[in-house]
């Protein structure tokens, strides 16, 4: 991964490019490069041997124009304040571009959570979850899961500001367990979506899905999710990698074992199918027709860029090429289609989990799904859409277009407070 690009700077670029096919003023662009606020926490947790060990940790509410903050919490030791600013960021355009009415936000604490036991873990998310209270609320702020957190640390967010505000509000974060008042579908719905806007770019440039070659770089929620669900529509899945390297094998995956050996071993090395093991930066310049990096912001840089041989990427990841590598790739003409669509079936079935837990009435998986479909499938028209009217010269920039005029209406129809 390169450490050349600051995914901050990299989420400014990315509106500013948008902006200039737009009419707004420079104060207009600043208001949407900058979060309205970050909160930076010191937490210091008692370790089971008695020491107190302190985790910086971050809160961004990017914008909150168009509804309640919304956006995951991160555990890394990769954790940084930009990078939390740029994931806020990110939530912004992703919820305007699909349509659902919340801002953005997002949250991490600077840590390895291997290295710690779950009661060590369940101390930090709850001291996280008493400095996020005053912030955080179902009208306010929603946080969910992101890298390494899930529905335990949900839950657990949960309890913590329930018993603290001494109130039932199960609306206050997402991606909690069906038992905890969690949502049918949550679980798939980051990777359903990559599924279903790689099929709607397949299907805009008169391609079969069925038989493309398929790699995926970063064999995790999103990523396994994504993989079997493009197996399903008859995709080749044909490399697959994780933080311990990967694996390729020309006829292809079959992905729900793979997805079983990575639950099992924690990995998907070894997997007994794989016919050549391979590294993270071979299999992101493999010749496929589908490239899916499935991992962390900066996997493709300036240097790799050139030899990226996909023709199609559609990314799972938040931020997974740098400015720069977007703009080589984009002259060469490879077709990416981006994070704030591709990966928002998650925020999308966490806005389900919180209509759901806000009526007190559930929906079934096939409802879920079935709206979820929905709203991507419209998103992809209004990118196209807007990629036409506008004669802009890649997807992503199209999207912001359409998500950047949303915001601005939106703060247009509020008016100013002073
Ligand atoms: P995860 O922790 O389940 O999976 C991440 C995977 O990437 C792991 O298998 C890990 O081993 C692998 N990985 C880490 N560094 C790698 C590297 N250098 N090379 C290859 N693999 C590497 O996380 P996730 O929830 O699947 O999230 C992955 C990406 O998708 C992140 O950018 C996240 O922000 C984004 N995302 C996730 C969701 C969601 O609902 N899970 C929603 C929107 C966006």
């Amino acid at each position: 991964m390169s450490a050349e690009a600051n995914p901050f700077e990299s989420l400014q670029e990315q509106i500013g490019e948008a902006a200039e096919f737009l009419d707004i003023s420079e104060d207009e662009l600043t208001w949407l490069q900058y979060p309205e606020r970050t909160l930076e926490a010191n937490l210091s947790v008692e370790m089971d041997d008695g020491s107190l060990e302190r985790f910086p940790a971050y809160r961004s509410q990017f914008n909150g124009t168009r509804g309640p903050y919304k956006g995951g919490i991160r555990y890394h030791p990769g954790v940084t304040r930009d990078e939390v600013k740029a994931l806020a960021g990110w939530m912004v355009y992703k919820c305007a571009s699909v349509g659902i009415p919340y801002g953005g936000g997002k949250g991490g604490i600077k840590l390895d959570p291997s290295q710690y036991s779950t009661d060590e873990l369940e101390r930090i998310t709850r001291s996280f979850a008493k400095e996020l209270r005053p912030i955080i609320g179902e009208d306010k702020d929603i946080p969910a899961p992101d890298v390494n957190t899930g529905q335990r640390e949900m839950n657990w967010i949960r309890d913590t500001y329930e018993t603290l505000e001494n109130t039932t509000e199960p609306g206050v974060v997402t991606g909690k367990a069906i038992e905890s008042g969690g949502s049918e579908g949550r679980v798939e719905a980051t990777g359903r979506s990559v599924m279903l806007t790689a099929r709607e770019a397949f299907d805009h440039f008169d391609r079969d899905i069925a038989g493309a070659t398929v790699a995926v770089q970063g064999f995790g929620n999103a990523g396994s999710v994504a993989a079997r669900l493009l197996d399903d529509l008859g995709a080749n899945i044909v490399a697959a990698s994780d933080s311990s390297g990967g694996i390729y094998n020309e006829s292809g995956f079959d992905t729900d074992a793979l997805s079983s050996h990575k639950r099992t071993t924690g990995r998907v090395a070894d997997f007994a199918e794989s016919s050549d093991e391979l590294t993270n930066e071979e299999l992101l310049k493999l010749d496929v027709d589908l490239l899916i990096p499935a991992a962390l912001e900066n996997a493709i840089d300036a240097d790799l860029a050139p030899e990226i041989q996909a023709d199609i990427i559609v990314e799972a990841a938040n931020g997974p090429l740098t400015p720069a590598a977007d703009r080589q790739l984009s002259e060469r003409d490879v077709a990416v289609f981006p994070d704030i669509i591709a990966n928002a079936g998650g925020v999308v079935v966490s806005y389900f989990e919180w209509v759901q837990n806000r009526q007190r009435f559930f929906w079934s998986e096939s409802k879920v799904n079935d709206e979820l479909e929905r709203i991507i499938v419209d998103a992809f028209e209004d990118l196209l859409e807007t990629y036409e009217t506008y004669d802009v010269s890649n997807y992503r920039t199209a999207m912001y277009i359409v998500a950047i005029e949303r915001v601005l209406q939106a703060k247009e129809e509020r008016g100013i407070w002073p």
